[in-house]
Parts: C-alpha cells; structure tokens; sequence
C-alpha cells in the first residue's frame, strides 16, 4: 500500500502514468484486432484461475462464494468476449458526411482516438467486475490503465493487475492506497478519470479533475425504487424484489432501497415480500466494514426513532448480521429515505394512484435504476419512463450490470457516467476528424469576398428552405459565378 506525503504519493503515481503512457504508445499504435487478440489470451488466462479470485473476493469482502462467482468473477468471461469480438467493430472510422454540392471534392472520416491513460478509481463492492468493465475497453480502445482498487479490496486489486501485466505489460499500472493515494493519482495528471463510488467523494474527485481539465466520468451512489402495481405477479415480484433489497447485503448500487406499492395489492404484497426477505435472513452475510455496518444501524435507528414501523429485520443482537430490513412510514427527510444506505434495507410507502406512485419515485437526487413490477408490461413501461433514472426494469431488477452490451448509466447525484456498451466508448475515446480536399479550385468563400459571394450564400439558404429544382439551378448557377471570381478571372467589384 502506497505511504507517504502528498508529494511522495504524486510521485508514485507520475512514475506510474509515465510508465503506462510510455507503454501506451506502442500499444496504441496495434490495430484494434491485435489489441482484442491480446486482450482475449489475458482473458482466458484470468479465468483459469477464477476460483481462486473468487476464494480472495470472499476473503476481503465476507460475500458468499456464489456471490462472488455470479457478480464478480463470471462477469469477466462476458466482458472480455464482448469487447474482443465487438469491439474492433465500435472502434472502426466513420465516414463523415459532407455535403457534395457546396463542398465538392472532398472526403471526411471520423476516427476514435485513445485519450491517453485512463485512471480507473474503484470500490469494494464488487472489486473485479466493476474495475475490469472499465479496464477491459479502456484497453481495448488503446488507453494505458492506472488502477486504484478500494484499499478494503488490495489483495483483488493486485491480482487483477498482476495477471492483465503477465500478458500485457507497463500499460497497466497499479496505484495501491486509500483516499489519499487516489487524489495523489487525480493530481498526477491522468488523462482520464473514471470514478466509481459515492457521490460525496465522487464530487471532490471531479472538481481536481475540473481545476487540471482531466476527463472525468462518473458512476456514483443510488437510491433504488421499486414500483409494484396492482396487477403484480405477487410471488415473483416478492422474490425479485427481496432480492433486489439484499443481494451483496444491500452493497449494489443499484440494490432496492425503496419500495413503492399501490394500494390494491398492498394487503398481499406487502405480507410476500415480508416471507421473501424472512426466508433469505439466514444467506445475507453481515456488511463489509464496521464502518458500513455503523452506518446502515443508524439509518435503522434514525428512522425507528422518528416514527417508522419496521415490517421486518431491524437492530440485531449484539453483532449478528444486518437482516434485510423493511421500514414503513419513513419521513422522507429521514436518512433511510433521503441518503443511500447502502445496506439491505429498504423503505416502504403505498400509495393510491400511478402518478402518486411516480412522484414518490421522483423524490429523490439520486437517478440511477428503477423496476416496475405488473403483468402488463406496457403500463409499466409508460409508468417507469416517467422516473428520472438511467435504468428501468421491467420486472426485474440490476442484474445488466452483469451484461458488457447494455449501459450502466445513472443522473442527477448518481453521476452522468456510462460504463460498458458501445455509448461508452464516446468517453473512453477522443474523436479525431481528419478531411481531405481533392479539390483543385479556390473555395468560393475565400476571399475577396463581395456581390458574388452574398449571391451564392442567399442561393444556399433559399435551396435549405424551399428545395427543390429551381433552387439547386440557382445555386449552382451562383456558383459558377463565384467561382469565376475567387479563380480571378473576373473582378467582383
Ligand atoms: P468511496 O467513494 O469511499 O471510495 C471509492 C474509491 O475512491 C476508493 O478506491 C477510495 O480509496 C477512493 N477515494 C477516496 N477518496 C478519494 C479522493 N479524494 N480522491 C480520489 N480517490 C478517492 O466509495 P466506497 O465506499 O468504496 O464504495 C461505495 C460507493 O460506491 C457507494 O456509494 C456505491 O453506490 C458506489 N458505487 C456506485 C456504482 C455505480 O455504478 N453507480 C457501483 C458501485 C458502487
């Protein structure tokens, strides 16, 4: 782990850019197959090993190896497959369209420039898929990569580098450390930052980006809600959605932490997801850090002591696990409505109408998922549209984290990032635009400049509005009289 002073820790982490950029620029410079053909051989190579990465993930996290191996490890096989077979494809030129007839003679092409070294800053809640979702494209479009694991997951962290180095060498890097290790490698000078974890940090982050004009990409906390109509399927919908509330003890971004139910299906939803949450009590492991752990129990109590009724879980004894929590009656500026807790504890409210529904949903700064759960998946979709987030299910919940095609994506406080899918790669990459000019006359809006040139810019803007032949005869007519001009073969006066 990385110690020291500020200044002892910027110069780790300059040694380590530099190191990765001067690696970068051979790598950039291989073709996008070459760099997937790579890419895939460290793939396979890492998955040999999958159980014992899961083995050091349940080590330094207490999730279940199930868990372990479905969240985190299996995600890997997806992702390096996806950008290795798809990637090459998404990181082609395009052809730029430029007009022929003002702009004869000439041909663009738009091509995805690497943006350097990419910083990739990460939590502990997921320490593999969450970095390598990341890493994997980053390389892939021709970026060197620093890694900041979480310092509660160092062990992951340094396994995963270690293995990507055995095959890729420099271009990767490893910054170990805490907090202070990751701002050390913000101030270094990155030419990316992608940063996944809370808002609060997630904001400081993006204001030294900001003071050093670093790119900066975001994928902060959440504040889930689920939305169960009446028209549920009560028994799926229950299991969906006690999963949803404690899967990785509640540690997902994405993780339910608000429950939203219409009135005419309250009396037996309600019940179900009670039985649903009960009957999983004994799987959920307890939190990752004591520190977690203090926080989920004083939203717990906060909320308890203003007033809520707890449906089920609550306090533990002594220091069993947090059990997966139901709070009804949550004021709304309780910390277990308006903050995220992280944990397996959602609040619960029932409502009367859809639009009720909906403005519960809203009342939030957080944006990153919502499910809605109804047998008619059209009346969902309509509802769910009109919640402010990046993600909406339809009858099922946060599991296309999983999936390297579909955008991980939030707003407002849940941060304006995309991770996986090719929208991603629009952040990973700078637009190069490169035109070339066969041409071999002057260009009519060179100088001089005069009667001619105002003639041919009114033909351009009347043909834009009207169209049609007589249009196109004017302008081109226009055309031939400026061209004569700027050739110099007649004075514009
Ligand atoms: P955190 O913000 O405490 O830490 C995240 C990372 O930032 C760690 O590696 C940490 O060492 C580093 N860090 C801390 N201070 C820093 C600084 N000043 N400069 C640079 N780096 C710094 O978050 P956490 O507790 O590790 O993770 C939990 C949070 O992550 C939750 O809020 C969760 O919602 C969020 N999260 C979001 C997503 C998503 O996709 N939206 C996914 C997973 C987790």
């Amino acid at each position: 782990m990385a110690e020291g002073t500020h200044a002892d820790l910027v110069q780790e982490a300059e040694g380590l850019l530099n190191a990765a950029r001067l690696a970068g620029e051979a790598w950039s410079a291989l073709s996008p197959k070459t760099r997937a053909a790579r890419l895939r051989e460290a793939g396979k190579a890492l998955l040999e090993e999958a159980e014992d990465l899961a083995g050091i993930v349940h080590e330094e996290t207490g999730k279940p190896i199930a868990e372990a191996l479905s969240g985190d490890v299996l995600g890997l096989a997806d992702v390096f497959n996806y950008w290795c077979t798809h990637g090459p494809g998404y990181l082609a030129p395009r052809k730029g369209r430029v007009p022929s007839l003002e702009f004869p003679g000439k041909r663009a092409v738009v091509e995805r420039e690497a943006r350097g070294v990419v910083a990739v800053i990460s939590p502990w809640n997921y320490p593999v898929a969450l970095p390598m979702r990341v890493m994997v494209p980053a390389l892939l479009a021709g970026n060197g990569v620093v890694l900041k694991p979480s310092e509660v997951t160092p062990r992951t962290g340094a396994w995963l580098v270690e293995r990507l180095r055995a095959h890729l060498g420099p271009v990767v890097g490893l910054m170990a450390g805490d907090g202070s290790a990751g701002a050390a490698l913000v101030a270094a000078g990155p030419d990316m930052v992608h940063f996944t974890g809370s808002t609060t940090t997630g904001h400081s982050v993006a204001m030294a980006c900001a003071e050093r004009g670093i790119a900066y990409d975001a994928e902060l906390g959440g504040k889930d809600v689920a939305i169960v109509l009446d028209d549920v399927d009560v028994t799926r919908a229950a299991a969906g959605i006690a999963w949803g509330i404690a899967h990785n003890a509640g540690q997902d971004c994405a993780s339910i932490e608000r429950v939203v139910v219409h009135h005419g299906v309250a009396q037996t939803f309600v019940p179900a997801l009670v039985k649903a949450m009960e009957a999983i009590a004994s799987e959920i492991p307890d939190l990752t850090t004591p520190l977690q752990r203090s926080k989920v129990l004083s939203h717990i109590t906060d909320a308890i002591d203003r007033g809520a009724t707890v449906r089920t879980g609550g306090v533990p004894e002594g220091d069993a696990p947090v059990p997966p929590t139901l709070l009804q009656d949550v004021p709304r500026d309780a910390m277990a409505w308006a903050d995220e807790t992280f944990g397996p504890v959602a609040v619960l409210e029932v409502h009367d109408t859809e639009e009720a529904l909906v403005a519960a949903a809203n009342d939030t700064v957080f944006g990153l998922g919502c499910s809605v759960w109804s047998k008619d998946v059209a009346r969902a979709e309509r509802l769910g549209r009109q919640v402010k987030t990046g993600m909406l299910w339809v009858n099922n919940t946060a599991f296309t984290g999983g999936i390297a095609d579909l955008p991980w994506v939030g707003r407002g406080a849940s941060g304006g990032g995309v991770t996986s899918s090719p929208e991603s790669l629009a952040h990973m990459t700078r637009p190069r635009m490169v035109l070339v000019d066969k041409a071999s006359a002057s260009e009519p809006w060179w100088y001089p400049y005069g009667e001619t040139l105002e003639g041919l810019m009114r033909a351009v803007i009347e043909r834009h509005r009207s169209g049609g032949l007589f249009a196109t005869l004017k302008t081109l007519s226009a055309l031939q009289a400026r061209t004569k001009v700027v050739s110099g073969r007649r004075d514009d006066g």
